[in-house]
């Protein structure tokens, strides 16, 4: 525990210097040489055991500040620049600041202002909150709620995640989304690096640093106009694949993504390295997602149906709605695990959600695979963890081509086949 009560920082939060005692405080005062008595130095040692003029003073540490905020280490570094742990002073809060290095690119400042300002205008226990921008030399930065604890990508890293909890944090990123649509902002890089799980369970979705207004008016036009596009070529949806036209149906799907890892132990497509990231997106746009349960034999089949619609190609196909997704996820998670916790739920026992907890209930077929039942997942390949990175594309027409080229070889190719036989 730290003075302030708080628990100590965890592994993805660095040791900084924040949390010993400053050694500038520690430090004598030198003497004064026009105080009185500047001259009496001596006399002064006699009596006050302070080290002997010889000795050097310790180095002051050159604190760093953004604005009013005392920098206290590291947290990370995402596509925009590093994400700093940083303290209030005066209120003793602690903040997380994401940086923003500008290039000379006017459209990654106005990317980062919308999301200062979407984000501001917004607040849900689901959401991380921003607090805050500081402008300081020609990099922005965002001060955001610090959410203690790691993020999804760390605990997909380490285990796989038990269906009680699986659910619980699909229910989080299902009403942050549905909460954010409703405010007409779409993320537009749902994954597992942008799901925080804070110590007390609750789940935080993080980095709106793409996200636009979806209306064609205010903020949100110059940026759609570019036709930039961004995402993580794991979770991009065909729609952002193909076109830079995305609605909330579109974080749906990348969601969607994320529930068949969490249930699967592995996402459904994947490419080699050799392969390169156009592979995994022209798979999206056409490959059908294996069924979750090729590799959960006997999962409970009305599971994979939600999983495989929140998968459909055509958004309309899709849930329309986080809310939608949410009501028939939880209907089925109320059948499999009785009693699951959602954490935002008056008088949810948030320490059931904490990866660490053991679920009181029995777990049905979802589990099987830690009974060994099922294979070990396949080695992951173009599942470019940790962290994935964004990509962002100025111009789509480039893409688009290599992705029809690849679409259409595998066509010709699948033609050919069925012609020699
Ligand atoms: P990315 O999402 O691509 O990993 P980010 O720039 O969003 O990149 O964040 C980098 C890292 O900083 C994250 O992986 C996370 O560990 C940490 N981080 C970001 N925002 C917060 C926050 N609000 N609280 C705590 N840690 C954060
Ligand atoms: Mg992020």
């Amino acid at each position: 525990m730290t003075d302030s009560g708080q628990p100590p920082v965890p592994g993805w939060a660095p040791k900084h210097e924040g949390d010993e005692p400053q050694p500038d405080q520690a430090r004598p005062t030198p003497p004064d040489q026009t105080a009185p008595f500047a001259g009496d130095y001596n006399a002064t040692m006699r009596l006050i055991p302070v080290p002997p003029p010889s000795t050097p003073p310790p180095p002051i540490p050159s604190e760093r500040y953004i604005g009013k905020y005392r920098v206290r280490g590291q947290l990370g570094r995402g596509g925009m620049g590093s994400v700093y742990l940083a303290e209030q002073p005066g209120l003793g809060r602690e903040v997380a600041i994401k940086e923003l290095i500008l290039s000379a690119d006017p459209v990654a400042l106005k990317r980062f202002t919308q999301e200062a300002q979407v984000m501001a205008r917004t607040s849900h226990p689901n959401l991380v909150q921003v607090h805050d921008m500081e402008l300081q030399g020609d990099v922005n930065y965002l001060v955001m709620e610090f959410v203690r604890g790691r993020s999804l990508r760390e605990w997909l890293n380490e285990k796989r995640v038990p269906p009680p909890q699986a659910f619980a944090v699909m229910h989080g990123v299902l009403q942050a989304l549905d909460y954010a649509h409703r405010h007409a902002i779409v993320h537009r890089d749902m994954k597992p690096e942008n799901v925080l799980i804070s110590d007390e369970g609750m789940v935080k979705v993080a980095d709106f640093g793409i996200a636009r207004l979806m209306d064609d008016t205010g903020a949100g036009s110059t940026a759609t106009k570019t036709g930039t596009t961004v995402g993580t070529p794991q979770y991009m949806s065909p729609e952002q694949v193909s076109s830079s036209k995305v609605d909330g149906r579109s974080d749906l799907y990348s969601a969607g993504i994320m529930f068949y890892e969490l249930v699967a132990g592995q996402p459904p497509f994947t490419a080699t390295e050799a392969d390169g990231p156009f592979t995994l997106m022209a798979k999206h746009v056409q490959a059908p997602p294996r069924p979750p349960s090729v590799f959960v034999p006997g999962l409970n089949p009305e599971l994979e149906r939600v999983i495989l619609k929140s998968l459909a190609k055509r958004p309309e196909d899709r849930f329309q709605t986080g809310a939608e997704f949410d009501e028939a996820m939880s209907r089925i998670a109320d059948q499999m695990c009785p009693g699951w916790q959602r954490s935002l739920e008056p008088g949810a026992d948030l320490s059931r959600m904490v990866p660490t907890a053991t679920p009181a209930v029995p777990i049905p077929v979802m589990a099987q695979h830690a009974a060994g039942v099922v294979s070990p997942p396949q080695h992951v390949i173009y599942n470019p963890a940790p962290p994935a990175r964004s990509v962002a594309k100025r111009s789509m027409s480039c893409l688009s081509l290599l992705v029809l080229v690849l679409v259409a070889a595998s066509v010709v190719g699948a033609l050919g086949a069925s012609l020699i036989r």
